[in-house]
Protein backbone atom coordinates (compact mmCIF):
# COMPACT_ATOMS: atom_id res chain seq x y z
CA UNK A 1 0.00 0.00 0.00
CA UNK A 2 1.28 4.04 -0.69
CA UNK A 3 2.56 5.60 2.37
CA UNK A 4 0.58 8.57 1.32
CA UNK A 5 2.33 11.83 3.13
CA UNK A 6 -0.01 14.83 4.99
CA UNK A 7 0.86 18.27 3.62
CA UNK A 8 -1.70 19.80 5.21
CA UNK A 9 -1.87 21.79 8.48
CA UNK A 10 -4.64 21.12 11.04
CA UNK A 11 -7.92 23.11 10.51
CA UNK A 12 -8.46 24.33 14.30
CA UNK A 13 -8.82 27.36 16.56
CA UNK A 14 -4.58 27.73 16.63
CA UNK A 15 -4.68 28.68 12.74
CA UNK A 16 -2.95 31.46 11.43
CA UNK A 17 -5.01 33.26 9.24
CA UNK A 18 -4.13 35.81 6.86
CA UNK A 19 -4.90 39.08 7.63
CA UNK A 20 -8.40 40.65 7.05
CA UNK A 21 -9.33 37.27 6.20
CA UNK A 22 -12.72 35.54 7.98
CA UNK A 23 -12.20 33.51 11.29
CA UNK A 24 -12.90 29.83 11.18
CA UNK A 25 -14.88 28.01 13.35
CA UNK A 26 -16.11 24.51 13.74
CA UNK A 27 -18.57 23.62 16.14
CA UNK A 28 -21.31 21.05 16.73
CA UNK A 29 -25.02 21.61 15.06
CA UNK A 30 -26.14 19.00 16.46
CA UNK A 31 -24.94 16.16 18.63
CA UNK A 32 -25.23 12.70 19.69
CA UNK A 33 -26.55 13.60 22.89
CA UNK A 34 -29.65 15.52 21.93
CA UNK A 35 -30.32 14.88 18.32
CA UNK A 36 -29.00 11.16 17.97
CA UNK A 37 -26.74 12.77 15.20
CA UNK A 38 -23.33 14.30 15.22
CA UNK A 39 -22.91 17.12 12.75
CA UNK A 40 -20.66 20.08 13.06
CA UNK A 41 -21.04 23.94 11.76
CA UNK A 42 -17.67 25.35 9.52
CA UNK A 43 -17.15 28.66 8.70
CA UNK A 44 -14.28 29.66 7.07
CA UNK A 45 -12.49 31.96 4.55
CA UNK A 46 -11.79 30.42 0.91
CA UNK A 47 -7.85 30.93 2.23
CA UNK A 48 -8.15 29.18 5.60
CA UNK A 49 -5.02 26.54 6.03
CA UNK A 50 -3.64 25.01 3.46
CA UNK A 51 -5.55 26.21 0.48
CA UNK A 52 -4.87 26.91 -3.65
CA UNK A 53 -5.69 30.22 -4.80
CA UNK A 54 -7.64 30.17 -8.58
CA UNK A 55 -6.70 33.31 -11.04
CA UNK A 56 -9.74 35.08 -10.26
CA UNK A 57 -8.55 35.67 -6.26
CA UNK A 58 -6.77 38.73 -8.20
CA UNK A 59 -7.76 39.37 -11.93
CA UNK A 60 -11.48 40.03 -12.26
CA UNK A 61 -12.11 38.09 -15.50
CA UNK A 62 -10.00 35.12 -14.58
CA UNK A 63 -10.72 31.43 -13.79
CA UNK A 64 -12.53 30.44 -10.79
CA UNK A 65 -11.99 27.57 -8.59
CA UNK A 66 -14.29 25.17 -10.60
CA UNK A 67 -13.61 26.23 -13.68
CA UNK A 68 -9.80 24.83 -13.58
CA UNK A 69 -9.40 21.27 -14.55
CA UNK A 70 -9.09 18.79 -11.90
CA UNK A 71 -5.15 17.77 -13.48
CA UNK A 72 -4.21 21.06 -12.85
CA UNK A 73 -3.80 19.36 -8.80
CA UNK A 74 -2.49 16.60 -9.45
CA UNK A 75 1.07 16.01 -11.26
CA UNK A 76 4.59 15.32 -10.19
CA UNK A 77 5.99 18.00 -7.95
CA UNK A 78 9.51 19.22 -7.84
CA UNK A 79 10.53 20.44 -4.64
CA UNK A 80 12.93 23.75 -4.67
CA UNK A 81 14.69 23.51 -1.22
CA UNK A 82 15.29 26.92 0.16
CA UNK A 83 16.29 25.79 3.48
CA UNK A 84 19.56 25.11 5.19
CA UNK A 85 19.61 21.79 3.52
CA UNK A 86 19.29 23.04 -0.03
CA UNK A 87 20.70 26.56 0.02
CA UNK A 88 23.37 26.37 3.54
CA UNK A 89 21.78 28.73 5.53
CA UNK A 90 18.27 29.35 6.48
CA UNK A 91 16.28 32.23 5.15
CA UNK A 92 15.64 35.44 7.16
CA UNK A 93 12.68 37.37 7.99
CA UNK A 94 11.04 38.77 5.54
CA UNK A 95 14.08 37.80 3.07
CA UNK A 96 13.33 38.42 -0.93
CA UNK A 97 14.10 34.93 -2.67
CA UNK A 98 15.89 35.32 -5.81
CA UNK A 99 16.18 33.88 -8.90
CA UNK A 100 19.48 32.71 -8.08
CA UNK A 101 18.44 30.38 -5.44
CA UNK A 102 15.63 28.47 -7.69
CA UNK A 103 18.11 28.48 -11.32
CA UNK A 104 19.76 25.38 -10.20
CA UNK A 105 15.63 23.75 -10.37
CA UNK A 106 14.65 25.75 -13.86
CA UNK A 107 15.35 22.50 -16.19
CA UNK A 108 13.58 20.27 -13.67
CA UNK A 109 10.83 22.89 -14.35
CA UNK A 110 11.11 22.63 -18.06
CA UNK A 111 11.71 19.25 -18.57
CA UNK A 112 8.56 17.98 -18.25
CA UNK A 113 5.68 20.94 -19.35
CA UNK A 114 3.03 21.45 -16.43
CA UNK A 115 5.16 20.44 -13.16
CA UNK A 116 3.87 21.37 -9.77
CA UNK A 117 6.56 23.34 -8.43
CA UNK A 118 6.89 23.33 -4.07
CA UNK A 119 8.87 26.19 -2.68
CA UNK A 120 10.11 24.98 0.71
CA UNK A 121 11.23 27.91 3.22
CA UNK A 122 11.15 26.10 6.79
CA UNK A 123 8.52 28.58 7.47
CA UNK A 124 5.81 25.97 8.50
CA UNK A 125 7.61 25.03 11.46
CA UNK A 126 6.09 28.87 12.63
CA UNK A 127 2.50 27.92 11.89
CA UNK A 128 0.49 30.12 14.70
CA UNK A 129 3.46 31.91 15.53
CA UNK A 130 3.45 35.52 15.09
CA UNK A 131 6.68 34.98 13.07
CA UNK A 132 4.79 33.17 10.52
CA UNK A 133 4.12 35.94 9.23
CA UNK A 134 7.56 37.61 8.84
CA UNK A 135 7.69 34.36 6.07
CA UNK A 136 10.58 34.97 3.07
CA UNK A 137 8.99 36.35 -0.20
CA UNK A 138 9.69 35.14 -3.86
CA UNK A 139 11.18 38.11 -6.25
CA UNK A 140 9.27 39.37 -9.43
CA UNK A 141 11.88 38.32 -11.30
CA UNK A 142 11.77 34.64 -9.70
CA UNK A 143 7.75 34.82 -10.37
CA UNK A 144 8.54 35.83 -14.49
CA UNK A 145 11.49 32.50 -14.66
CA UNK A 146 8.93 30.07 -12.73
CA UNK A 147 5.86 31.03 -15.18
CA UNK A 148 8.02 31.06 -17.74
CA UNK A 149 9.41 27.85 -17.45
CA UNK A 150 5.92 26.44 -18.15
CA UNK A 151 4.91 25.31 -14.18
CA UNK A 152 0.98 24.91 -13.95
CA UNK A 153 0.94 25.20 -10.00
CA UNK A 154 3.56 27.01 -7.74
CA UNK A 155 2.63 25.86 -3.73
CA UNK A 156 4.90 27.17 -0.85
CA UNK A 157 4.93 26.05 2.76
CA UNK A 158 4.35 29.68 4.21
CA UNK A 159 1.04 32.00 3.78
CA UNK A 160 2.00 33.43 0.72
CA UNK A 161 4.56 33.70 -1.89
CA UNK A 162 4.61 37.46 -1.39
CA UNK A 163 5.14 39.95 1.62
CA UNK A 164 2.40 39.59 4.21
CA UNK A 165 2.00 43.43 5.25
CA UNK A 166 0.59 43.75 8.68
CA UNK A 167 0.27 47.82 8.55
CA UNK A 168 -3.39 47.95 7.18
CA UNK A 169 -2.63 51.10 5.53
CA UNK A 170 0.73 49.71 3.35
CA UNK A 171 -1.30 46.88 3.08
CA UNK A 172 -4.04 48.58 1.43
CA UNK A 173 -2.01 49.95 -1.21
CA UNK A 174 0.58 46.44 -2.04
CA UNK A 175 0.37 45.18 -5.40
CA UNK A 176 1.04 41.46 -4.60
CA UNK A 177 3.23 41.38 -7.45
CA UNK A 178 3.78 37.29 -7.66
CA UNK A 179 -0.19 36.90 -7.38
CA UNK A 180 -0.61 38.95 -10.35
CA UNK A 181 2.70 37.31 -12.65
CA UNK A 182 1.53 33.77 -11.60
CA UNK A 183 -2.58 33.91 -11.75
CA UNK A 184 -2.52 36.56 -14.67
CA UNK A 185 -0.58 33.44 -16.44
CA UNK A 186 -3.10 31.13 -15.44
CA UNK A 187 -0.79 29.82 -13.11
CA UNK A 188 -2.63 28.26 -9.98
CA UNK A 189 -0.96 29.20 -6.01
CA UNK A 190 -1.24 26.89 -3.25
CA UNK A 191 0.01 28.38 0.04
CA UNK A 192 0.26 26.84 3.90
CA UNK A 193 1.48 23.47 2.87
CA UNK A 194 3.65 21.93 5.45
CA UNK A 195 6.04 18.85 5.65
CA UNK A 196 7.69 19.19 2.71
CA UNK A 197 10.95 17.94 3.96
CA UNK A 198 9.45 14.57 3.52
CA UNK A 199 9.34 14.73 0.31
CA UNK A 200 12.54 16.60 -0.53
CA UNK A 201 13.95 13.20 -2.31
CA UNK A 202 12.99 11.02 -5.12
CA UNK A 203 10.14 11.15 -7.31
CA UNK A 204 6.83 12.43 -5.61
CA UNK A 205 3.35 12.88 -6.94
CA UNK A 206 1.27 15.62 -4.92
CA UNK A 207 -2.68 16.26 -4.80
CA UNK A 208 -4.08 19.53 -4.00
CA UNK A 209 -7.67 19.03 -5.16
CA UNK A 210 -10.34 22.29 -4.42
CA UNK A 211 -13.66 21.47 -3.11
CA UNK A 212 -15.95 22.13 -6.22
CA UNK A 213 -17.19 25.64 -4.85
CA UNK A 214 -18.93 27.18 -7.62
CA UNK A 215 -17.68 30.57 -8.28
CA UNK A 216 -14.17 30.92 -5.65
CA UNK A 217 -11.36 32.46 -5.55
CA UNK A 218 -9.79 29.93 -3.82
CA UNK A 219 -10.43 27.04 -1.46
CA UNK A 220 -9.13 24.39 0.92
CA UNK A 221 -7.61 20.78 0.45
CA UNK A 222 -6.22 18.46 1.96
CA UNK A 223 -3.03 18.46 0.43
CA UNK A 224 -0.85 15.08 -0.02
CA UNK A 225 1.77 13.20 -2.00
CA UNK A 226 2.66 9.63 -2.54
CA UNK A 227 5.66 8.04 -4.18
CA UNK A 228 5.21 8.25 -8.01
CA UNK A 229 4.35 4.67 -9.46
CA UNK A 230 2.99 3.68 -5.48
CA UNK A 231 -0.05 4.33 -5.87
ZN1 LIG B 1 -4.57 32.25 -0.86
Amino acid sequence: MANIVDLSHDLDSGLSIYPGDPTFSSCPHLTLEADGVNVQSISLGSHAGTHVDAPYHFIADGKKIHEIPLSTFVGRAIVADLTEDGIGRELEDREEIQWEALARYEEAMASTKDTILLLRTGWSRYWGTPKYFNHPYVSCEAARRIVAAGVRLVGVDALSPDETILDEAQAATFSYPFHKIALGAGVAIAENLTNLEAIRHGNWVVSLVPLKLIGSDGSPVRACAWRQGTL
